[in-house]
């Protein structure tokens, strides 16, 4: 009898330690994963860090019956999380943070991020009551980011660390930290276009660091504010991730931007008829270091030539979408990291040099 009761610890003990062991494994498994909810041309990325973290940067439009929310729902219970722990609002135009209120009738968020309080927007007649909604979703606490403002985020043990930091908000960018760095060269053929006073310019931009691992998400910048983040110092430094600023219009993506900050993977969260420029397309392109790019849609006005090879594009038709997403999974530690269409299935892994 007492043999036998020996005999059960030792396999309770066993289990248990393998139990351990499977866990660890688990954890030390965890990887950053980056989902492009599709939002019809509008923009809501899902960011969940190695430690279980979320952030969401925009959150699509509102009406159509809370579809946006209800996407991004999807792509959190894809993620395995319930709640969305930072939501930032790179800028308040309703493709970003129209979709905020009804997010926060389905799930819990717990900080709202944006670039600061405004009492009225030229080019929006509505804004006022848009605002309002978003100002009550959020319960009157937003924290403002400036430049240089980082998010404080949880590590994992065992993960290269994960960083966000802002560089540009409100048309203001980091300024030189750095101010050994030379004068960069790509300035000399940059060009500036007329001043562009609607809220894309004052959108948030910021770069989120994990290891050899980076992502640049710079809302819908425009062009002479990533002039001013690229010359006449590079306040950015070479991106591994890009997503491709304001859907991929050709008022914003600078090519002294592109040219400075050489993405090795761009992905574009364009709608059927909206972005996509073939103009960026070509300059995304001329970037020495692009292995891909990825789309969210197909531009249906332009040639097949002028979008990216149709196995990396995440819904065809303008009609009946699916609504497919783009994901990306990054293990800092190997360096590397996948995109995955899931529209076909089709993933592809990247290196980190
Ligand atoms: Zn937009």
């Amino acid at each position: 009898m007492k043999q036998y009761r020996l005999l059960i610890l030792f396999v309770v003990m066993v289990a248990a330690t393998s139990a351990t062991i499977a866990q660890n494994a688990e954890s030390a498994r965890r990887t950053l994963d980056i989902y492009y909810v599709d939002v019809e041309g509008g923009a809501a990325t899902l960011i969940v860090t190695p430690a279980g973290e979320s952030i969401l940067i925009d959150a699509g439009w509102p009406g159509f019956e809370g579809r946006d929310a209800k996407r991004i729902e999807q792509a959190m219970k894809a993620a395995g999380i319930t709640a969305i722990d930072h939501l930032i609002t790179t800028h308040y135009h309703t493709d970003h943070y129209g979709g905020v209120p009804e997010l926060a009738k389905r799930v819990k968020v717990n900080r709202f991020y944006d670039h600061g309080p405004m009492t009225s927007l030229e080019e929006d007649k509505e804004f006022e009551a848009k605002y309002a909604a978003y100002r009550a979703a959020a319960k009157n606490q937003t924290i403002t980011l400036n430049p240089g403002s980082s998010i404080r985020l949880k590590q994992a043990p065992q993960r290269p660390p994960v960083f966000l930091q802002v560089l540009a908000a409100r048309g203001e960018t980091v300024t030189s930290k750095r101010l050994a760095v030379e004068p960069n060269g790509e300035c000399s053929a940059a060009t500036q276009q007329a001043e562009d006073k609607s809220d894309n310019a004052r959108s948030v931009a910021f770069l989120l660091r994990h290891g050899a691992f980076n992502f640049l998400d710079t809302g819908d910048l425009t062009w002479n504010v990533e002039h001013k983040l690229v010359c006449p110092q590079d306040m950015i430094g070479e991106v591994v991730l890009y997503q491709v600023a304001h859907h991929g219009a050709d008022s914003s993506n600078n090519p002294a931007m592109l040219r400075s900050i050489k993405p090795m993977v761009a992905i574009m969260n364009n709608g059927p008829r909206k972005g996509g420029h073939p103009n960026t397309v070509k300059a995304l392109r001329e970037s020495s270091k692009l292995k891909d790019l990825w789309q969210v849609h197909r531009n249906v006005t332009s040639s097949a030539e002028q979008n990216a090879p149709e196995e990396f594009i995440a819904n065809l038709d303008e009609q009946n979408d699916a609504a497919h997403m783009i994901r990306v999974s990054v293990d800092a530690a190997k360096r590397t990291f996948t995109v995955t269409n899931d529209r076909n299935g089709k993933s592809k892994s990247y290196e980190i040099k």
